[in-house]
């Protein structure tokens, strides 16, 4: 019995499993998605403060070099009235570094702004990033030479927009964790959805025991991948089950066929024993069992024949075999018993018909065909066999008058065992068209069959044909 994951182990169960990855590989995204997203905004935040401040900064440096250091000054102080002097500051020092001018740095206490040195005077254009506390905690700050005397330093408040990125990203994590809860329970409700009919799958097959194979797995008719599964499963049991009747009817067979021989055998022990006890009566009796226990090693041996043909357990020695020649010799070897029962046996093919195979297998297909062409045809009728090659494949076909093969019996007469209308009466064991179909598939082949009763009956060999061998 094949179990299903016990409820108790949640891990084991493969919906669980693919949920959690499924999900960890969702946040992993959504992380990379957010992180991109995060720099992209702070990177915008800095760019545009930057271009505030250095927008302002050239303002005043354009005034001073025009209009002089107080219209310079005064278009500073009305920017931070606009802006909030809270939120922007200013500072201007000469060539010294003294400061000549601020805006209201009581306000920038938390940030020690007005403790802050001078940029040297002359420098390039600076930023930098200032930290205090509160309202303040970042502060984003340009140095630039105004003139060739002052030196404006420039400070915007950038704390609220990062406030906002901060936000963003509680928001971000908070989402994330629903996401992956989210994405958890729909992954296993999905997952246990489509996994319930691979437990159903699990259950019936392992229902399935030896008195029972005829139960199905049931298709839901998707065509999807676990209806794909089920068919699978569904042509293997139709295999097994086919193959377990198959033995179970030989068994049968071979039970049938062993036990009147066997009574036979008893029962003229019995009589013999229970009678004048004669040593003719002995010899008869021993007689009598020797022939019987040739018929049944015969079978015995046909048995094992017809496994070794299946099962190719035994390694045949393989080489090119004309199978012209084969049927050639076939026919003389009939000949004598063709003869007993004024039959013609006629035999045609034109040139060599190479096969790869068993010779003797070969040979052994062949002659079960001629034997019951011979044994079926009434008294004075024919016999033709035929070599050809036909579409890559040597066709054997073999010919005969007579009885032809019932309606009924046609569906069986490869099967083991089985004895027709008209070979029932005849010395056989029903199990020479088996040996040869067998030995025919072994080689790649097959034969086939076409009869009418009252008519001629042909039996073709076909075998794959071998490329001339060139040793
Ligand atoms: P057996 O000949 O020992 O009965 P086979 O397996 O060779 O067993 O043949 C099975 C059955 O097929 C025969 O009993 C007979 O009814 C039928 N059969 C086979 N070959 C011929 C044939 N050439 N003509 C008519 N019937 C045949």
């Amino acid at each position: 019995m094949v179990a299903a994951p016990s409820r108790g182990r949640v891990y084991h169960h493969l919906a669980f499993r693919l949920s959690l990855w499924y999900g960890a590989i969702l946040v992993l995204l959504a992380m990379l998605c957010f992180s991109i997203f995060y720099a992209a905004m702070i990177s915008a935040m800095r760019q545009q403060s930057d271009a505030y401040l250095l927008g302002v900064a050239n303002h005043c440096s354009e005034l001073l070099s025009q209009q002089g250091l107080k219209a310079s000054l005064e278009a500073l102080d009305r920017e931070v009235e606009f802006a909030g002097a809270n939120d922007v500051f200013y500072r201007v020092f000469d060539a010294s570094g003294h400061r000549i001018a601020s805006s209201n740095l009581s306000l920038w206490k938390d940030v020690q702004a007005d403790v802050r040195p001078a940029p040297a005077p002359g420098t390039a254009t600076v930023f930098e990033n200032w930290t205090g506390t509160g309202h303040h905690s970042l502060v984003r700050v340009v140095s630039l030479r105004l003139g060739p005397s002052a030196t404006l330093q420039l400070g915007q408040s950038v704390q609220e927009g990062q406030r906002v990125v901060h936000d963003a990203r509680r928001i971000m994590g908070v989402a994330m964790v629903g996401m992956l809860l989210l994405a958890i329970l729909t992954g296993w409700i999905m997952g246990r959805r489509a996994m319930s009919r691979i437990n159903h799958l699990t259950q019936t097959v392992g229902g399935i025991s030896h008195d029972n194979l005829a139960q199905r797995v049931e298709i839901s008719g998707r065509n999807d991948e676990v209806d794909q599964l089920a068919q699978s499963f569904n042509g293997m049991l139709d295999r097994i089950q086919g193959l377990v009747e198959g033995m179970k009817q030989t068994n049968d067979n071979i039970a049938h066929e062993l036990r009147s021989p066997i009574t036979r055998m008893r029962g003229l022990a019995e009589t013999t024993l229970a009678g004048g006890q004669s040593i003719d009566d002995y010899q008869a009796m021993a007689a009598d069992t020797v022939e019987e226990c040739d018929r049944l090693l015969g079978i015995i041996n046909t048995m094992l024949d017809i496994a070794e043909a299946e099962g190719r357990v035994v390694a045949w020695s393989v080489g090119q075999v004309d199978m012209a020649e084969v049927a050639a010799d076939a026919c003389e070897l009939f000949e004598p018993a063709a003869d007993l029962k004024n039959i013609t046996i006629q035999v045609q093919s034109n040139g060599p018909c190479l096969v790869r195979g068993n010779i003797q297998q070969l040979q052994r297909a062949l002659a079960n065909l001629l034997d019951n062409a011979v044994k079926y045809s009434p008294a004075g009728g024919h016999v033709a066999v035929t070599v050809s090659a036909e579409g890559g494949k040597v066709a054997v076909r073999v010919v005969n008058s007579g009885p032809g093969i019932s309606a009924e019996d046609m569906p069986h007469i490869f099967e083991r065992f089985y004895r027709g209308v008209e070979g029932r009466p005849m010395p056989g064991t029903g199990l020479g068209l088996s040996l040869s179909v067998a030995i025919a598939r072994a080689h790649g082949g097959g034969i086939t069959v076409a009869s009418r009763p009252g008519e001629e009956t042909v039996f073709v060999l076909r075998l794959p044909s071998s490329p001339v061998d060139p040793s």
